[in-house]
């Protein structure tokens, strides 16, 4: 698919939007108009003397075309017209409908929350985002309760606020959709000794950073990877280098991630409550084996059901549990088995990822929208299931790269939710990350200038230039202090 921009510099965003359509495709972007002898896919946005024209050809199809008039509103004005122009040529042409519309970010909910805060009514809202970008009715419905609870916990963040964030990059085994940087245990096994050494002491010097600029530790987060890969002593020894370095007492929330189930036993729970920790997830994705056996995860849903109960036995009573719509081989009836199957646990809070095909140009059009319709019906399941079950949107974020760019939704009992998953969403605090892989993430409590800071990726690297790490550290009291 090619992306002819011609007259004007909205390239970027239009090559966004196009991506929905053609998730794992290389949209290609090119100046001017496409060569007569042009053979493949092309959306070609001109724009000459107060007119906009879109033309696409999809397929062996007949080119279409679109004009508008130049709206006011500089370069946004024209990247919104121009979008409205593509999607509709593109969503006639392939019959797929994103159904959030125009937008094409990562974080929808934002836009919703800063229309909320300039005073815009439920009318007006309504116009924006669904008569103007064209988002679904139900999309819209879920970014507006979505940011009104969002609101909330956002308020309570203060400026000298921070989050810290723990990484564990190990597994025990690689799933097959995985996309983060984990190591399995396996291949790792042996680095894991010397890793939680260095943990230590990057959380020593961090923690004294946080203490010199008189930060106030808001959350606690392990995740990773799988941080119950680690043994019940090895945990132990972070969460007290935790406790030791940080003022756990006053922050609001401790998480672990105890996300797959095979690594859940009670010593290692125990250590994680003796450390302070206070939430968990453990995440089963699916309660059908078969699909569990088909992503690589060497656990059965009966070990998922031991693993909650056995948290709930050692007194954590808050826990959250991941699921993902669009497993491979999952249908329709399996994932609402699942998203039933953990209800009835009553888990404080469950996640919905969405995983669809990320290669759509093997699919046709067709096969396209079906796997469309099909993946948000079991979003929209999910909702209508965690509605029943008292639990309430509260944070959302889409995920580039799937068909549509469909969503993730965190889902709570109110009172409950998982802060830190709302703080990094939004960056509205500092969050300071140890460990490989992981990444600082600074805003400044004046300027809400946003900085990163990165940890080397591999904890090969991570391990053997662990100077440049703490090296890297002291930007944070620069940044404060500048
Ligand atoms: S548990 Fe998570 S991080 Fe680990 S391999 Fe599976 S998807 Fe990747």
């Amino acid at each position: 698919m090619t992306v002819f921009i011609d007259g004007h510099a909205c390239g970027y965003e239009l090559q966004r939007l196009t991506q929905m359509f053609f998730p794992g495709e290389k949209v290609a972007v090119e100046q001017g108009a496409p060569p007569e002898d042009f053979a493949g896919d092309f959306l070609h946005a001109r724009y000459r003397e107060g007119l906009l024209e879109a033309v696409s050809r999809l397929g062996d199809g007949f080119p279409r075309a679109l004009r508008a008039e130049a709206p006011a509103g500089g370069t946004a004005g024209l990247e919104h017209r121009f979008g409205v122009l593509a999607y509709t040529l593109l969503s006639e042409g392939t019959g797929v409908r994103p159904p959030w519309g125009v937008l094409t970010g990562i974080r929808p909910v934002k836009l919703f929350a800063a229309r909320m805060e300039e005073g815009m009514d439920e009318a007006a809202l309504r116009r924006h985002f669904m008569d103007e970008r064209l988002v679904s009715g139900e999309k819209f419905s879920l970014a507006v309760e979505t940011a009104a609870v969002e609101r909330e916990l956002l308020s309570r963040s203060t400026p000298d606020s921070f989050s810290l964030y723990v990484s564990v990059p190990f597994c025990p085994t690689r799933c097959a959709y995985c996309s983060f940087v984990s190591h399995s245990v396996e291949q790792a096994a042996k680095l894991i000794p010397d890793y939680v050494d260095r943990l230590c002491g990057e959380l020593a010097a961090t923690g004294e950073i946080a203490r010199e600029l008189g930060l106030r530790l808001r959350t606690v987060y392990f995740g990773g990877g799988t941080p119950t890969t680690l043994t019940a002593d090895q945990l132990s020894r972070v969460m007290d280098a935790v406790a030791a370095h940080f003022d756990v007492a006053s922050a609001w929330e401790y998480t672990v991630e105890a996300g797959r189930p095979d690594t859940v036993t009670e010593d290692k729970l125990r250590a994680i409550k003796a450390g302070g920790g206070r939430r968990v997830s453990i995440n089963p994705q699916t309660l059908s084996d078969g699909v569990l056996a088909e992503i690589g995860r060497r656990h059965t849903s009966a070990r998922f059901f031991e693993a909650f109960e056995l948290a709930r036995k050692v007194g954590f009573d808050c826990i959250n549990a991941d699921l993902i719509a669009g497993l491979p081989t999952d249908t329709p009836e399996g994932f609402r088995a699942s998203v039933d199957g953990v209800l009835t646990l009553a888990p404080e809070n469950v996640t919905v990822h969405t995983l669809t095909v990320k290669r759509a140009s093997r699919l046709s059009f067709g096969e396209a929208r079906a796997e469309l319709a099909l993946v948000d019906g079991m979003v929209g399941y999910a909702r209508r299931a965690a509605a029943a079950a008292g639990q309430r949107p509260y944070y959302l974020y889409r995920q580039n790269g799937t068909l549509a760019n469909l969503e993730n939704v965190g889902y709570s009992l109110p009172g409950r939710e998982g802060l830190y998953n709302v703080y990094i969403m939004d960056e509205t605090h500092t969050i300071l990350a140890v460990g490989a892989g992981a990444s600082t993430k600074l805003r400044h409590p004046v300027t809400g200038e946003i900085e990163r800071v990165y940890n080397y990726k591999y904890p090969y690297e991570y391990l053997s230039r662990f100077d440049e790490v703490l090296r890297r550290k002291k930007r944070v009291r620069e940044f404060y202090l500048e």
